[in-house]
């Protein structure tokens, strides 16, 4: 827990993401981050006149769907409105956003925090385009614009300031992020600046009510640079305050390579971005077939996945929490278990064999070569004693890295030892073989375990499995001929 004496500190965050549409809000142009500079862009999505803009169904069923998640209220008409300023990057001269009918109202978002779980309310969560982006070249000292990322459909997740420190506000974005995972909109792909976030931060007196000046921290793209960004802002501002000054309403920027923020610029006053109804486009209507259908569709959200399967599988908070990071994970680990049957087998091969391959090969569990099937084969064999738990691991590396059937593969590595199956005709064999030994051991004579154990591993050049070779020999008390 951060602490900072006599000073609480309330934070807002407004995140970005960008929806993971096929194409872009308004227009037919590709949503894809590939292509040349101004390779994806028309007439609508760069603003000339007489263009005329679409909505993208999906983009507003996405975020229609994040609203469900959350438990907002979702407005059944949705006006695009148009926010009027001038940027470069923006060259018809205003971004079409939502203003007093946005998507998502309310909502709120649990998450997990020193083991306690906290809620966030959400202000508010709308659709807007995004802007171009301008590239500032050394080279040729000249500054390039290229128009591919606008119109692409971004929503704007706003919170309440309910959050109270920077580990706080961490532990939010990563349940934000989860749940956007979830649901499957986004892929929140943070150095493609597909998931940005600002930091509304003000500090005040414990025992005052009223909200310190706020500043803001602008496009921090990672978790870890966020809780940085915010910790050194809130020193900055108890600095100023305890040496007699004032904050003053700014926007800042973090540099993270020398880990400081620094005034990028002063608000003198809030911006009027003189909105208004979009006349190009009328309100959409949400009607509640599709309010129902996407009710329906919603995934369980993580919180609670982690919370069942720390009651369903006993599972402690951390391994849940680490299953749970990823839905198709998740899901996996449930399939493993019904393959199975096994919690403790599957977890341990999940979060040990399997979890160590997806990292050596950086690939997600979707594309795990090792198929659900074999890997419980490779576990019977195990159980049954006929595969060792290195020649476990070896027989699993060597599936996972050749197109062959696991049988040839056991095979021609010898990684089984003599099948259960074989070992318990060799011990009769055995048995049968010596019928005088086998008179004595079976009327009382403990010692000639000894003896028959030496005979098999002879015979079995010291493969077999000593636990299952045991228990094959108590059986042998109750043989008859
Ligand atoms: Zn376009």
């Amino acid at each position: 827990m951060n602490s900072h004496g006599k000073w609480k500190v309330v934070i807002g965050l407004e995140v970005h993401v960008q929806l993971n549409t096929k194409s872009k809000l308004f227009c037919g142009c590709s949503n894809e981050s590939l292509g040349k500079p101004n390779s994806r862009c028309c007439p609508i999505c760069i603003g000339l006149p007489g263009s005329l803009p679409l909505p993208n169904k999906s983009a507003i069923e996405k975020s229609a769907l994040f609203g469900i998640a959350v438990n907002s209220k979702i407005n059944k008409s949705v006006q695009f409105s148009r926010k009027n300023y001038f940027y470069p990057d923006l060259p018809k001269g205003f971004q079409t956003s939502q203003f007093s009918l946005p998507i998502c109202e309310g909502g709120e978002i649990k998450y997990l925090h020193d083991n306690m779980e906290k809620t966030v309310q959400l202000t508010r969560a709308h659709l807007e385009e995004d802007a171009g982006k301008l590239i500032h070249s050394v080279q040729d000292s000249a500054t390039h614009i290229d128009l591919n990322r606008c119109g692409t459909p971004l929503l704007e997740i706003v919170s309440e300031p309910d959050l109270r420190s920077a580990s706080e506000a961490k532990a939010y974005l990563t349940q934000l992020k989860q749940q956007i995972q979830y649901l499957e909109i986004s892929n929140c792909d943070m150095e493609k600046g597909q998931l940005r976030c600002d930091a509304n931060v003000s500090i005040r007196k414990n025992d005052s009510d009223e909200f310190g000046t706020r500043a803001e921290i602008k496009n921090v793209n990672s978790f870890k640079f966020v809780e940085k960004a915010i910790n050194l802002e809130i020193n900055r501002q108890i600095d100023i305050l305890e040496n007699g000054g004032k904050i003053k309403q700014c926007t800042l920027q973090y540099d993270d390579k020398a880990d400081s923020i620094s005034v990028l610029r002063l608000k003198e006053d809030a911006h009027d971005y003189r909105y208004f109804p979009c006349p190009d486009l009328p309100p959409v209507f949400i009607d509640d077939k599709i309010i129902k259908k996407l009710n329906d569709n919603c995934p369980e959200k993580p919180i609670e996945k982690v919370k069942r399967f720390q009651k369903d599988y006993k599972l402690s908070l951390s391994d849940s929490e680490r299953i749970c990071q990823e839905s198709n994970f998740a899901n996996y680990f449930e399939n493993l278990i019904i393959k199975i049957g096994d919690v403790k087998k599957s977890k341990n091969i999940l979060l040990g064999d399997i979890s160590k391959l997806l990292k050596d090969k950086n690939i997600s569990i979707n594309e795990l070569p090792i198929s659900i099937d074999d890997i419980s084969k490779l576990l019977n064999f195990q159980n049954n004693g006929s595969l060792s738990v290195s020649n476990f691991k070896k027989a699993f590396i060597l599936k996972a890295e050749s197109n062959n059937p696991l049988s040839t593969i056991l095979e021609k590595n010898n990684l089984l030892n003599d099948d259960t199956h074989s070992l318990a005709d060799i011990v009769i064999e055995v048995a049968d073989a010596n019928p005088s030994e086998l008179l004595r051991y079976q009327s009382g004579e403990e010692k000639l375990k000894g003896f028959f154990m030496g005979q098999i591993m002879r015979k079995t050049q010291g493969k077999a499995n000593p636990a299952e070779l045991v228990k094959l020999i108590e059986a042998l008390k109750t043989h008859s001929n």
